[in-house]
């Protein structure tokens, strides 16, 4: 059974979403439960690292991926992209 604070908590509840629904809401008003926390970022495309994100250790850098890395060597001339012949 819901309580008089259970029923006004729970008509708060459908108007934010009713508001959300139609474009109404300030989004400021639900705020994220925690702001992520930016670790690293990649050493190739500078893009953000959050903590528990996968990424690659080389060296004592961080890609996000193996293309990262890939790219990034191939950029510094340390690998290259052939046509493989026979
Ligand atoms: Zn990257």
């Amino acid at each position: 059974m819901f309580s008089r604070k259970d029923r006004q908590d729970y008509l708060e509840f459908d108007e934010s979403i009713t508001a959300l629904k139609e474009g109404e809401v300030n989004v400021d008003r639900f705020p994220l439960p925690f702001e992520p926390e930016v670790v690293t970022n990649c050493e190739h495309c500078d893009a953000e690292l959050y903590d528990g994100d996968d990424g690659i250790i080389y060296g004592r850098e961080t890609y996000c991926d193996e293309q990262c890395l890939a790219d990034h060597l191939i950029d510094l001339g340390a690998a290259e992209r052939v046509e493989v012949r026979k």
